[in-house]
């Protein structure tokens, strides 16, 4: 990561923070792109004291006990105005999101009043300040808001739309290219024979790149031979990043590192400690970004989520999410082997009395398990250190991207 840093803050030419890559989107079209300016407060907010009850805006110094009756001398409507000034004795009543009148310091909330033709009699003392929000606490005019590099989420859309900015301007989505490999691997619309299979980690790795923010470039797949996959692999370093799937391994036919090191590629690293995943890639070649993720489409997922995603976070112009680890009790004992750290798929609840997540592993026949992914909601981190869980204990999950947790 400190590379990408380091490449990102240099401007280099696979990040979008170069600049040159800006552009302007309007209205929900700018939802979950990453901001390419700072965004400002046109003026304060709120901008003016804004009542937050329906109720009746007083002197606070005139209701200092309960008990006291004031003249309503009448009413403020959200969005109107009101040009007296409120004197001592007497109040307005005011609709929530009204400006509070000159001379009121406070409201009372229309339950805590008796009203009898033009007298209002308080249940309670005033406070000073209460149901008011002065103007310019939530922000000052010229206050930065949202800076550069925040992702738009709905909050963040609300800050825009509230400071009048329909059009913001935006870092173009990174161009991950997808390139899929292996001899067996058959276009999802093709009929497979019987010992190929369809090839699912392209759709997705696509539905991936989509979630985190990122343009897929679909390159479809090649096969387990070195100029085909050479060239595949030339076309893919022509986005900002390439992902491949497969051909990575030990395998007489897994080409990939060989492919990337005769196109002059510096190899990060082509091991992990992890499992699903562990022969993952990550290189540099001709100045874009390469992962070379397993081909076991679980291992595709569990790589992409870990390496990927932040590394597109970093060339979209925005810091890298945190991997959204959380803690949940384990419903029974868990015992891993191999000095690896693992992802199961697993299932997280909130059904015991103290309201505490749980977690439970699926039943899954390894890496190749699409199908248990898709049941499961989280993968269970079992991490190298401790192999070994009793039920009852608190344990590591990291959401799936696009079921509970949403994109990470
Ligand atoms: P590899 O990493 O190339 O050794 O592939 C590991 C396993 O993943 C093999 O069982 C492959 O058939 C399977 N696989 C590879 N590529 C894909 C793909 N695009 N879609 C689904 N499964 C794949
Ligand atoms: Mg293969």
């Amino acid at each position: 990561m400190a590379y990408l840093a380091a490449h990102f803050a240099s401007g280099g030419s696979a990040s979008g923070a170069s600049g040159a890559f800006a552009a302007s989107q309007s209205g929900a079209n700018a939802c979950g792109r990453v901001l390419a300016e700072g965004i400002a407060a046109d003026r304060d907010y709120p901008p003016f004291d804004r009542s937050t009850r329906d109720g009746f805006a007083v002197r606070a110094a005139d209701a200092a006990v309960p008990g006291v009756t004031l003249d309503r001398i009448g009413e403020i409507k959200a969005g109107g105005g009101f040009d007296r000034v409120v004197g001592p004795g007497e109040c307005v009543q005011i609709m929530t999101g009204a400006a509070v009148p000159s001379g009121a310091d406070s409201v009372v909330m229309i339950e805590h009043v008796a009203v009898s033709g033009e007298r209002v009699t308080l249940d309670r003392a005033a406070e000073l300040g209460k149901n008011i929000v002065r103007r310019g606490s939530e922000a000052r005019a010229g206050q930065e808001l949202l800076t550069i590099g925040t992702r738009l989420g709905y909050a963040e859309m609300a800050v825009a739309a509230q400071v009048g900015r329909y059009c913001v301007g935006v870092w173009a989505r990174p161009r991950i290219a997808i390139l899929s490999t292996g001899d067996e691997v058959v276009d999802v619309t093709a009929t497979p024979g019987p010992l190929q299979i369809r090839n699912s980690n392209g759709l997705a790795l696509e539905t991936l790149v989509a979630l985190a923010g990122g343009e897929p470039v679909p390159l479809g797949n090649a096969p387990d031979e070195k100029g085909e996959l050479r060239r595949r692999i030339e076309r893919g370093l022509e986005a900002d990043v390439l992902v491949l799937s497969g051909g990575v391994s030990m395998g007489k036919y897994d080409l990939v590192e060989a492919v990337l090191a005769d196109l002059g590629a510096e190899i990060f690293f082509d091991a992990v400690e992890i499992r699903p995943g562990r022969p993952a890639v990550f290189a540099q070649c001709r100045g874009k970004l390469v992962f070379g993720l397993p081909g076991n489409p679980v291992s595709t997922m569990v790589t992409f989520e870990l390496f990927v995603v932040p590394a597109m976070d970093l060339l979209g112009g925005a810091a890298p999410r945190p991997v959204p680890l959380f803690g949940a009790r384990l419903l029974h004992a868990v015992h891993e082997r191999g000095a690896l750290t693992h992802f199961l798929p697993a299932e997280v609840t909130r059904t015991d009395s103290a309201g505490d997540p749980q977690v439970s592993t699926l039943a899954w026949q390894g890496s190749g398990d699409t199908v248990a992914v898709a049941r499961a909601n989280a993968f269970l981190v079992v991490p190298a250190e401790k192999l070994d869980w009793d039920e009852g204990e608190w344990a590591m999950v990291l959401p799936r991207g696009g079921s509970c947790g949403g994109t990470f």
